[in-house]
């Protein structure tokens, strides 16, 4: 979708991770408020944020715990 690379060219590195001194590449475009929300899909409402983190920030923004599960190598593996 060339809205969602737009989205991570203009913030090719992970908002979060950023915040916390590390440098993460973002691959998933976050709406800050979540359209389900009520969030509009302006780019103002966007942030780019690596998958852990969008995991995270996703699972607080809905008040439940994050269920991820991880593959052989400790990475995330996204829930079906
Ligand atoms: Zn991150």
């Amino acid at each position: 979708m060339a809205q969602r690379r737009r989205r991570l060219e203009a913030e090719p590195l992970c908002r979060r991770c950023k915040e916390r001194g590390i440098i993460t590449a973002s691959t998933v475009p976050d709406h800050i408020k979540p359209l389900a929300l009520g969030g509009s899909d302006d780019d103002d409402n966007i942030r780019c944020l690596c998958k852990p983190c969008h995991d995270e920030v996703t699972a607080e923004q809905f008040n439940h715990r994050a269920t991820i599960a991880t593959d052989a190598e400790g990475w995330p593996v996204a829930r079906v």
